[in-house]
């Protein structure tokens, strides 16, 4: 009989799933648990994270599933080992501290076990492996953003992956058994990425990296069709590109355990990347877009409007039921028609449709553009009484701007004026021209939100939010 009993992943996965587990409740509740996601998808564990001591915890198998990292676990020292590249961590139930590579260290809160299921605090362990780690108090959820560590170039490395002995005949498959998609063909046009699969669905992360600038593309569960490498031994391949903004395209199998894909733009000056199409399908279009200095090439004031929520995020629920994610889109969506009226502003949204946007996508598509002014716009809930208008700022840069919004705002509304307000709000934290929040009103008092799903209210607090933003430039 083995004294030390070491399972591996998979049979850690056994025992999860022979014990009872908890529901996973509505994530909106935050009795049920907290959403966690992770750049920026959202993860679905079988047991909710929750909050101990003020820190979050999460079962075992999504820091081994989604943050790709090899736990093990023995059972009778009751001790989890999480293994990432060179980290090292191990935790004991119920103990307060972690050793990492040796090294002991305190912890907030310690690993527990809750009906079979071990939680650990998922930020300790995110960030001793170079993961970000965000609490929104916004959306009251978690946001965990990989990052690339250390200096630039490591990180961007094209390296040939380790062989695992894997038959090169044999089709590629995930963890299930499933075929992973097959990259077919790379193209660069002028300004546009193209990136085709045989079947399946690419979901990518994007980073820049500076000096020289490259844009980073990384594609989890796909492989490169061979055909691809011009250079078989390291799975890579490259192509001069002709691109106004792109020198030359390179790729490669970066990981094969577990599967991913890395693209490399050498670029020619700054730009930034976005998705036209093709997120979730296996026809990817990224346009690159020139990312000059304010005022730059058009001559205009950029002005980046924020409409809060989306998709799976509907944020509040409104007293009328509906979601306040369509009422910021609304309402983003009239104030970008007007501001496009302005010929010295040219307006950009985050989100002009029914989509989910990651806060520090928010913020970097900002940062990226050089943008003037950002105007995040939200409804507030709380309980039915409450009642007005709030403009929030958190840099000392924004505080003119949004007295001048308020302003206009409030008075607009026609509701309570509460004033202006200093709050860390992710995406008026992380912008780096002058940034604010609207809490228009409260979806949650019934005769106010029934209020703010009026067209006409919509286009008179549009106005104002417009005439604000004119305010603020110096635009007569
Ligand atoms: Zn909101």
């Amino acid at each position: 009989m083995k004294l030390r009993l070491v399972t591996t992943l998979l049979s850690l996965l056994l025992i999860a799933l022979l014990l009872p587990a908890l529901a996973f409740a509505n994530p909106q509740d935050s009795d049920a648990g907290v959403p966690l996601f992770f750049n920026g998808k959202q993860l679905k564990p079988e047991v909710a994270p929750r909050i101990i001591k003020d820190v979050t915890m999460v079962p075992v198998r999504i820091i081994a599933e989604e943050l790709g990292s090899k736990v093990e676990w023995n059972q009778k020292a009751r001790q989890v080992t999480i293994t990432k590249k060179e980290t090292k961590i191990t935790m004991v139930i119920d103990q307060p501290a972690a050793s990492i590579n040796g090294v002991k260290q305190k912890l907030d809160a310690a690993p527990v076990l809750i009906a079979g299921n071990t939680l650990l605090p998922v930020r300790f362990i995110a960030e001793n492996m170079g993961i970000d780690v965000n609490w929104d108090d916004v959306t009251r959820a978690v946001y965990l953003t990989e990052t690339p560590s250390g200096g630039a170039d490591p990180t961007e490395t094209v390296h040939p992956p380790q062989d695992t002995g894997d038959s090169a005949d044999k089709p590629a498959t995930d963890a299930n058994g499933n075929l992973v998609p097959v990259i077919k063909s790379i193209a660069m046009t002028d300004s546009q990425l193209q990136i085709t699969a045989d079947s399946g669905k690419l979901s990518p992360t994007v980073f820049p990296l500076h000096g020289p600038e490259r844009i980073v593309v990384d594609i989890p569960n796909a492989v490169l069709d061979p055909a691809l490498f011009s250079d078989a031994s390291s799975k890579s391949g490259s192509t001069v590109s002709s691109s106004v903004y792109v020198s030359t395209v390179r790729y490669s199998q970066f990981n094969i355990q577990p599967y991913t894909v890395r693209i490399v733009l050498d670029m020619k000056g700054s730009a930034s990347l976005s998705w036209e199409s093709g997120l979730q399908t296996a026809a990817l279009v990224g346009v690159l877009q020139q990312g000059g200095g304010s005022k730059g090439g058009s001559g205009k004031y950029k002005v980046v409007i924020d409409p809060g929520h989306g998709d799976q995020d509907p944020g509040a629920r409104a007293a009328i039921g509906r979601d306040e994610k369509e009422f910021n889109l609304a309402m983003g969506l009239k104030v970008y028609n007007l501001l496009q009226q302005e010929s010295q502003i040219e307006p950009y949204m985050t989100r002009n449709d029914d989509t989910f946007v990651p806060l520090d996508d928010r913020g970097k598509f900002a940062n990226d553009l050089h943008a003037d002014l950002f105007v995040s716009i939200h409804g507030n809930s709380y309980i039915a009484s409450s009642t007005g208008t709030e403009t929030y700022y958190y840099k000392s840069d924004s505080i003119d701007f949004a007295n001048v919004m308020h302003k206009h705002l409030a008075p607009a509304t026609g509701f309570a004026d509460r004033g202006v307000r200093q709050e860390a709000y992710r995406v008026v934290k992380i912008t780096n021209m002058p940034a604010i929040l609207l809490e228009v009103g409260f979806l949650s008092n019934p005769t106010e939100s029934a209020t703010m799903f009026d067209e006409a209210f919509q286009n008179k607090v549009a106005a104002a939010i417009v005439a604000g933003i004119k305010e603020q430039l110096q635009i007569p």
